[in-house]
C-alpha cells in the first residue's frame, strides 16, 4: 500500500492525536474505528467531506455530520455548502477523508472511456463528450489522494482560521479510518 508511510492508524483510544482531542474527530475515529456506541445529536458536530466512491460508508450516528461528497473529497467548488454549516450550521472541525484507489487519480488516462461513455450511455455527440471531458479534467484531477488531502486541509485552514480541520484516509481494504501525517 503506497500511502501507508504516511498514515497512522488508530485502533485505540491512546492513537488519537493530541490535538485532536475531546474534539469531534476523535468521536468521528470512536464511532467509525473503535465501535463506540451511537449517542443521540440534535446538532451536527462536524462537516465531513469524502469522495463521491460507492465502496465508502461511514459509520456514524444520525445528526452527527454535515457530509460532503465529491469527487477526490475536493471542496474547491463547494465552497458555499462549507460556510453554510460553518455559519449556520455552527460546526467548528471539519475532517476531509481520502480514499486509496481514487477514480479522480490520474483522470487523463480515462479520457477515452469516458468520452465514449457519456455518448454511449448518455447519448452525447462525441464532439459534446470531448468538450465536456476537456472543460473539467483539470479542475477535477487530484494527482495523488494523501496530497490532496493535506492541499485541501492547507487551503480551508487558511480561508477558515478559526476552523479545525482533519487530514484523513480511508482504506477501501479495511474500511478503516486513518490519520494523515
Ligand atoms: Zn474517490
Amino acid at each position: 500500500m503506497s500511502h501507508s508511510k504516511k498514515l497512522i492508524p488508530v485502533n485505540s483510544q491512546k492513537d488519537i492525536l493530541e490535538e485532536y482531542k475531546n474534539t469531534p474527530i476523535e468521536k468521528l475515529f470512536k464511532y467509525h474505528n473503535l465501535g463506540k456506541k451511537f449517542t443521540k445529536y440534535k446538532s451536527a458536530q462536524l462537516l465531513v467531506g469524502m469522495c463521491m466512491d460507492n465502496r465508502k460508508h461511514l459509520h456514524i450516528p444520525d445528526n452527527f455530520s454535515f457530509i460532503i461528497r465529491t469527487g477526490g473529497a475536493n471542496l474547491r467548488f463547494s465552497q458555499f455548502e462549507l460556510s453554510f454549516a460553518i455559519a449556520i450550521g455552527g460546526i467548528k472541525y471539519i475532517a476531509i477523508i481520502g480514499h486509496d484507489k481514487c477514480g479522480m487519480v490520474n483522470l487523463k488516462a480515462k479520457k477515452n472511456k469516458f468520452i465514449s461513455g457519456l455518448v454511449k450511455s448518455a447519448g452525447l455527440k462525441l464532439n459534446e463528450a470531448q468538450k465536456h471531458f476537456n472543460q473539467f479534467v483539470d479542475k477535477y484531477e487530484i494527482g495523488n489522494e494523501v496530497d490532496f488531502v493535506l492541499s485541501e486541509v492547507k487551503r480551508l485552514r487558511l480561508q477558515y482560521p478559526k476552523i479545525k480541520v482533519a487530514p484523513l484516509l480511508y482504506l477501501v481494504e479495511n474500511g478503516r479510518l486513518y490519520f494523515i501525517k
